[in-house]
């Protein structure tokens, strides 16, 4: 089976910006996957592209198997979109908004009420159907903007920063009903800069920095290392010279000592496998280091995306072959896009920077 969200060297210019430059990921059907980067990064290009309210310049996506491009409406049908800042109408109260967006999305009659009642129910927005929709807590909105998002049922929900600007009760609420729509089997691709919390909650975690996805894997593998990482940390305490553990990495390339300490070191191994430590351990001992403690290190979440980016900047990270440095798309991937059916090579309305440069209208965009 297709992924539910599947992109391939997926670019956007704005004129001389490369807001994305050239991704390439998959989002299995009914995981949740976080999107983290730095602001400018180019989370929202790319959530807009997905979300059909943008064109690629070049490069394909699809939702379900369907392309965002060819087929933005049935797209459309397919995905609930939570941009970061979304409009509210004056003087509509919570359920004559919803009303509304159910109206435009085609519902009639007793299944319009039905997909109203359930989204309230859903999203705790019954006790709030006669307020008006400008005057809620930022909470309130982003409950009611889940709920505009899940009207029409959709496969795979699209959220941009959903958390930010919410008070902790409230970001635990939303943490808590973007689980419940995953154990429903919903595909949730979600932003944030809250790492700690898309940790808990995120089945992967795909980070974007300068527009190239320098990373996509699961937050324990992060929290613990991973060979795609680049390995795995541990802490070494010796009871001679600190230095006997930097002498004795010069000579073992597999190894590498990150921060010298005041009893030892901090080291990463270039492996994450557990018998690659216990090689490296025996080898130590068995070559004079007076090792005491020996322990695989646990990182935070904020320190592995640290970790990652410093890697980039010394060269050495694993980029995927996409996004090596590039001026511009490179023939080689124009030939392979114009050769394969599911990848068009898009010409974009136009690549100077423009505000909101929108490829269609949605009645879930806002
Ligand atoms: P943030 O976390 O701050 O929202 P982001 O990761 O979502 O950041 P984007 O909004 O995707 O980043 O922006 C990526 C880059 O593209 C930035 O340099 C931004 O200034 C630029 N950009 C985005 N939209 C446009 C536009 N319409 N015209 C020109 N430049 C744009």
């Amino acid at each position: 089976m297709s992924a539910a969200i599947s992109v391939r060297l997926l670019y956007r210019y704005f004129g001389t910006i490369k807001a994305v430059n050239g991704i390439s990921f998959d989002i299995p059907h009914g995981s949740v996957c976080g999107f983290v980067g730095a602001n400018g990064a180019g989370k929202t290009t790319t959530m807009r592209m997905l979300a059909t309210l943008d064109y690629p310049t070049m490069g394909s996506a699809e939702i379900c198997g369907v392309s965002v491009v060819n087929h933005p409406d049935k797209v459309r049908s397919l995905i609930g979109w939570m941009p970061d800042h979304f409009g509210n109408y004056e003087h509509m109260t919570v359920l004559e908004y919803l009303d509304f967006y159910a109206r435009a999305l085609g519902y009639t009659g007793n299944e319009r009420r039905s997909r109203i009642e359930e989204v309230m129910a859903f999203a705790d927005l019954v006790p709030l159907a006669d307020r008006l929709s400008n005057k809620l807590s930022k909470g309130m909105t982003q409950r009611l903007c889940l709920g505009r998002a899940l009207l029409h049922d959709p496969q795979v929900l699209i959220m941009d920063e959903p958390a930010a600007g919410l008070d902790p009760r409230a970001r635990v609420e939303l943490k808590h009903l973007i689980r419940i729509l995953a154990e429903e089997g919903k595909t949730i691709f979600i932003s944030s800069h809250i790492l700690s919390e898309l940790g808990e909650m995120c089945d992967s975690l795909l980070f974007i920095n300068a527009g190239r996805i320098i990373h996509h894997g699961d937050a324990e593998s992060l929290k613990h290392g991973s060979d795609e990482a680049g390995g795995a940390f541990y802490d070494i305490q010796v009871d001679d010279r600190p230095d006997s553990v930097s002498d004795w990495v010069v000579l073992n390339p597999d190894v590498e000592v990150i921060e010298s300490r005041k009893k030892g070191a901090r080291i990463r191994i270039s492996s994450a496998e557990p018998a690659k430590a216990a090689d490296v351990l025996r080898k130590m001992v068995r070559d004079g280091v007076r090792v005491t403690e020996f322990h695989r290190e646990e990182r935070n979440l904020e320190d592995a995306f640290i970790d990652i980016l410093g890697q980039i900047e010394q060269g050495n990270a694993d980029i995927e072959p996409s996004g090596e440095l590039q001026t511009s798309p490179p023939q080689a991937i124009r030939e392979l896009l114009e050769n394969t059916d599911s990848s068009p090579l898009q010409s974009p309305p136009s690549t100077e920077p423009e505000e909101g440069n929108s490829g269609g209208t949605s009645p879930l965009s806002s």
